[in-house]
């Protein structure tokens, strides 16, 4: 399943690298009038509904939480697809193959460089609720849902307890192809996260507004009720999204959004269009390497 759109298509290339302009906003206060006990089961239980059933409105909407006062260190997260050999010259030269040694070797390499794996949540937290991170976090995000991330990849993180986090795709959940609810379970267990990447991988913007909720809010309650784990980030396929795609994901609940757009996370940006650094079949370790240090001096001397 392709997963990045063809580099020749500009107008794809720009919608994905479009930087979203948004204000902060405030959370409403909470109402003071006072209600009845029933009466306040019934508002729950009809906004519950509204909730899962009302089509996404057109308007765009603020960040996920007042961020003001934000801080922390900005956090390079690698984009991975399959882990595994590529069949032929055409997939190598996709960007979406790193070959097992290869990605042992990356990870190797980035161990020793001081980096350690945390999950975005971990970051998230870190920027805007006071959590911690190590010294130097990296994140390691893996696309689509494939058989060989869990057989080539995890491994290689379990050896040195470090998370990943998985971008997947809810109708690949225990299908041809896709990966088995047991093994999702398993990465879960050993720390992954596991993000929505929408419920049948297709592009978002050229949606309806019911369909579109029905890929962003459906695939988190899916994903939620078939893993039992809660679903804070989403990932855009094909990276493309647009002001009333980023208010869907935003009013279904997700606290961040991973788009394909080169660069790091930092904290200032908008939590629901993080930036990401791919890596493809033919990147060395050394550039990998040069490549987080570079854009982490770059961010720092911008500051
Ligand atoms: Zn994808």
């Amino acid at each position: 399943m392709p997963c990045l759109p063809d580099p020749k298509d500009s107008r794809l290339r720009i919608q994905a690298e479009q930087r979203m302009s948004w204000v902060s906003r405030r959370p409403t206060p909470r109402s003071i009038v006072a209600v009845g006990p029933w009466r306040r089961v019934r508002f729950a239980v009809a906004a519950v509904v509204f909730a899962v059933t009302w089509p996404v409105p057109m308007a765009t909407a603020g960040p996920t939480r007042d961020n003001r006062g934000s801080a922390g260190p900005p956090v390079p997260i690698l984009m991975f697809h399959h882990v595994a050999l590529a069949p032929d010259t055409a997939a190598r030269r996709s960007g979406l193959w790193v070959s097992p040694t290869r990605f042992e070797r990356h990870v190797s390499v980035l161990a020793r460089a001081g980096y350690r794996a945390v999950t975005l949540d971990q970051v998230w937290r870190a920027w805007h609720a006071g959590g911690s991170l190590p010294l130097r976090p990296v994140v390691l995000s893996f696309d689509d849902g494939y058989p060989d991330q869990r057989r080539n990849a995890a491994p290689v993180l379990r050896a040195r307890g470090w998370p990943g986090v998985l971008n997947l795709v809810a109708a690949r959940l225990n299908a041809a192809g896709g990966l088995r609810r047991q093994d999702v379970l398993r990465l879960i267990g050993e720390g992954w996260e596991i993000g929505a990447h929408a419920a049948t991988h297709h592009d978002l913007t050229r949606m309806r507004d019911a369909r579109l909720w029905r890929e962003v809010a459906g695939s988190r309650a899916s994903l939620i009720s078939q893993l039992g784990t809660p679903i804070r980030a989403f990932c855009y396929p094909y990276g493309r999204f647009s002001p009333r795609v980023r208010a869907a994901v935003l009013r279904a609940g997700f606290e961040t959004a991973m788009t394909i757009r080169r660069g790091l996370a930092d904290p200032s940006d908008d939590p629901l269009a993080l930036p990401r650094l791919n890596v493809g079949a033919r990147m060395s370790s050394r550039l990998l390497i040069r490549m987080v240090r570079t854009s982490t001096s770059r961010m720092a001397a911008a500051r």
